[in-house]
């Protein structure tokens, strides 16, 4: 046994077990297995270091965003709070390089969350068309307006409290507006953090599992910093996304890399490497697994360590579950708007569910096995309910297929085009419907996935004009060869009448 397996495991025989029992007394016949401490921060002098190195990165690393600025130069806790929020939920699922504009211009029309409050669903919506996973922006008006009209517009002051009273508000992003708004000294565990941590302390077990999210939890805030919190997670966060990323970390430019355990077995495996060539043999320490066996941190056995991936084989790919498939017809129904250009009939999807309130070309799901022949009928009998006319199935002209990935859902539009002739007039009974010019139907509240359809659709035209096109210029270039013999006769005849002609 290697001197580091053996300082490894004497550490954790004397790490002190729930309700104060020692390791030993830990393995009683149905007790939970402990994490071992070589996954955990123990050393108060190792600690400090490390938040030390990760401040002063920080400090002088960090990516100048708007959020950022707007927390450390508002005065108003109030509307400190909201500018944090609003960020946080924006990130969620999404790149901070397509949020930048979004939050812009979110923060300049609702710069506050009175102003928020009062703006109505379909706003909301317009702004966040394209960000995806559309009800967060639903959910953040809805906590907005119950500040404003439960809370008198104060926004609760601590972690526990902004999840408790704010729906739409979880551990995650109450941690990140009470530390960096507020200034608690609170841990935060997303995506970038857990990678972090995994990586620092070899965790290879299922990150999903909830021994492994408690274990990263305590450990978040074990790490923060007491006196910079906000900053403290903010670093963590910034590191993950920029040094310790998924598929190549730079970790010769870490701040904290003396401190990671999973470069260390990395280096090991270097220098181990380096001394077979002058054929010495040196053990290198499983330190990604501490031994205790049934650790509940350590990788499944079936899944050692594999020296190709370095520290990337920490964290352990999380099971994805698969995404539903589902299919719906969708129509792009058009008619001559008033300039000649064409006009498009949106509806609005109900005010819950999946793309709620969101507006979209008329759109049914269908069952499976269809026909063609029967989703075409389908998609004619509900256009006919929008429209008051009767649709003939051979008028659809088929555009083609659209893909869209919702977190959840692996959504197939089969998309047909119609266009009408004359004036529609459209059946106020059934869900709001409007028509727009392509200019207003991309200012609406549509989905991505909708301007995926309109984009198909516009690629047909083009299609079809070019065919038109090449056509016309099949017959005139007919037409022209038979000019031409015409204006060759003609020249015939000049160059005739000019030999004919006395000088
Ligand atoms: Fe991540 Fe590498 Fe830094 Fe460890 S040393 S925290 S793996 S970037």
């Amino acid at each position: 046994m290697s001197r580091l397996r053996r300082q490894q495991r004497g550490s954790g025989s004397a790490a002190p077990t729930r309700g104060g029992s020692r390791k030993g007394a830990s393995l009683r016949e149905g007790a939970p297995a402990r994490p071992h401490a070589l996954h955990l921060f123990g050393d108060p002098v190792e600690i400090d270091a490390l938040r030390g190195r990760l401040l002063a990165w920080y400090d002088k690393s960090r990516r100048d965003l708007p959020w950022r600025a707007l927390a450390a130069t508002e005065p108003d806790a109030d509307r400190r709070a909201y500018a944090v929020w609003v960020s946080e939920i924006m990130l969620q699922q999404t790149q901070v390089a397509t949020v930048i504009d979004y939050y812009n211009r979110w923060m300049q029309k609702w710069p506050t969350l009175q102003a928020l409050a009062a703006a109505s669903l379909e706003e909301v919506n317009e702004l966040w068309a394209g960000l995806g996973y559309y009800s967060r922006g639903k959910r953040l008006q809805e906590a907005a307006r119950k500040v404003v009209s439960e809370l008198a517009g104060r926004m609760p002051r601590t972690a526990e409290d902004l999840q408790r009273l704010l729906p739409g508000v979880g551990r995650y992003t109450a941690g990140a507006i009470a530390s960096i708004s507020f200034g608690q000294a609170t841990g935060v565990v997303d995506g970038n953090v857990i990678r972090v941590l995994c990586r620092l302390r070899c965790i290879g077990a299922d990150t999903s599992s909830p021994a492994v999210i408690d274990c990263l939890w305590n450990m978040a805030n074990t790490l923060v910093d007491r006196s910079r919190p906000g900053d403290f997670n903010q670093a963590l966060m910034e590191l993950g996304a920029t040094v310790c990323t998924p598929k190549s970390p730079l970790c010769r430019e870490c701040p904290v890399k003396e401190y990671c355990r999973a470069w260390r077995r990395v280096e090991m495996e270097l220098a181990s490497a380096s001394q077979k060539l002058f054929g010495k043999t040196t053990l290198v320490p499983d330190v990604e697994d501490c031994g205790t066996g049934g650790c509940p941190l350590c990788p499944p056995t079936a899944e050692p360590w594999d020296s190709s991936l370095g520290v990337t084989n920490f964290p352990r790919k999380a099971v994805k579950k698969q995404p539903r498939a589902e299919r719906a017809a969708t129509c792009v129904l058009e008619r001559r708007g008033r300039l000649g250009a064409p006009e498009y009939l949106i509806v609005q999807r109900p005010s819950s569910g999946l793309l709620a309130g969101l507006w979209e070309f008329p759109s049914l799901p269908l069952a499976p096995g269809l026909q063609e022949e029967q989703q075409k009928e389908v998609l004619a009998d509900h256009l006919r309910a929008w429209t008051r006319q009767p649709v003939q199935t051979q008028s659809l002209c088929f555009v083609g297929e659209v893909v869209h990935i919702f977190s959840h859902i692996h959504q197939t539009y089969v998309v047909y085009s119609l266009c009408l002739d004359g004036d529609v007039a459209l059946d106020a009974a059934s869900s709001p419907s409007r028509w727009v010019t392509e200019e207003e139907f991309h200012a609406s509240a549509v989905s991505t996935a909708m301007k995926k359809v309109l984009k198909a659709r516009e690629t047909q035209r083009g299609a079809q004009s070019g065919r038109a096109k090449g056509s016309k210029r099949k017959r005139e270039s007919k037409l022209g060869s038979a000019g031409s013999t015409s204006t060759g006769m003609q020249l015939s005849l000049r160059a005739f009448l000019r030999v004919q002609t006395p000088p």
